[in-house]
């Protein structure tokens, strides 16, 4: 196998090939990634990343894959899981933090409720991984992560470690930019003090609307499409009455139109297949181009 060398001699973390992608997304799809590696530490992450580059290998980098399609042939190259690694928090002066990309958001949500410390509070039901919320600049109920991030530590592509201020991640709606093939190892935060109690009020109620409006039973990535520009997505697909659509084991949700669920063996192009006929309909009808949300990484 061309990649067992080099994981015998260096690799300090755990590495396992030909791994379906089904058991590491949210959606429980995806065809099997030729390797998964789960870096220790920086040095690790280095190392893989240099190797892969010397080998011309691709990589992807995978948080908790609650925003990922995996097509049904797989990934080729290495699949970077940064869950196992980076996952320190240190509470520093000022009520700011530097957090591990591979911390789940949820625990940074507590850890900062507990310490009285606000600007997490919209993310309290958003899954994944605090490296994957940053990229993604996930976002809720009018707050998002740009409000709270003062900038990333990095592994560039040539293995060399960097910081990238907030004012050079430009972030955007469901977005912020990286140097290419940069993986992001740690978040420098910054949070407002805040009474305790009121924290978890604003806790309580966005965790209560999320159950009104998404409570759904079956496996997902959240929403599909961004919301286009002054419209809601779910609200268009719904208009468009798509609801309850279906393509092999993939459903447009019945409780909010904007996620697909899989009701049980779905494949990645069930799912792509709902997607064109979401997109192909909304244009049609009302002119508007839906954007996708989640990434979608692999083969046919
Ligand atoms: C039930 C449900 C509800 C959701 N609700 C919301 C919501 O309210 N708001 C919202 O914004 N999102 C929501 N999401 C989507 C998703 O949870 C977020 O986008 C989340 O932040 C993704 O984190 P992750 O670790 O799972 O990233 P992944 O899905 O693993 O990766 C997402 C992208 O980020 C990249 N990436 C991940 N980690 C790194 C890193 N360390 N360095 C560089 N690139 C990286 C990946 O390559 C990929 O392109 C929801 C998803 C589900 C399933």
């Amino acid at each position: 196998m061309q990649y067992s060398l080099f994981f015998i001699q260096r690799f300090k973390g755990k590495v396992l090939f030909n791994v379906p992608m089904s058991e590491h997304t949210s959606f429980r799809i995806g065809g099997p990634a030729d390797v998964m590696a789960f870096p220790k530490d920086e040095g690790d992450l280095k190392d893989l990343i240099a190797f892969a580059e010397s080998k011309g290998f691709p990589f992807h980098v995978l948080g908790a894959g609650t925003n990922l399609l995996v097509r049904d042939g797989g990934v080729r190259g290495i699949v970077v899981n940064i869950c196992e690694g980076f996952k320190d928090i240190s509470w520093l002066e000022g009520g700011k933090a530097t957090v591990g990309a591979g911390v789940k958001l949820i625990e940074l949500v507590n850890q900062s409720r507990d310490r009285g410390l606000s600007g997490l509070e919209f993310a309290v039901s958003i899954p994944g991984t605090v490296g994957g919320a940053v990229i993604m600049n996930a976002g809720a109920y009018g707050g998002e992560m740009k409000d709270i991030v003062e900038g990333v530590e990095i592994i560039g592509r040539k293995g060399h470690k960097g910081f990238i201020p907030k004012s050079e991640l430009n972030f955007s709606y469901r977005r912020a930019e990286l140097p290419k093939g940069a993986i992001v190892t740690r978040a420098h935060m910054r949070f407002s003090e805040k009474d305790a109690e009121d924290i978890k009020e604003r806790m309580r109620e966005f965790r209560e609307k999320r159950k009104a409006t998404s409570a759904i039973p079956f496996p997902n990535a959240g929403s599909i499409f961004k919301n286009p520009e002054g419209k809601v997505a779910g609200r268009l697909i719904d208009e468009a009455g798509l609801k309850g659509e279906r393509s092999g084991g993939a459903q447009v949700s019945e409780t909010h139109a904007n996620y697909i669920v899989n009701t049980g063996g779905a494949k990645a192009k069930d799912v792509l297949a709902l997607m064109a006929l979401i997109r192909d309909r909304i244009y049609s009808l009302k002119g508007i181009v839906l954007e996708p949300e989640i990434k979608v990484i692999g083969e046919d």
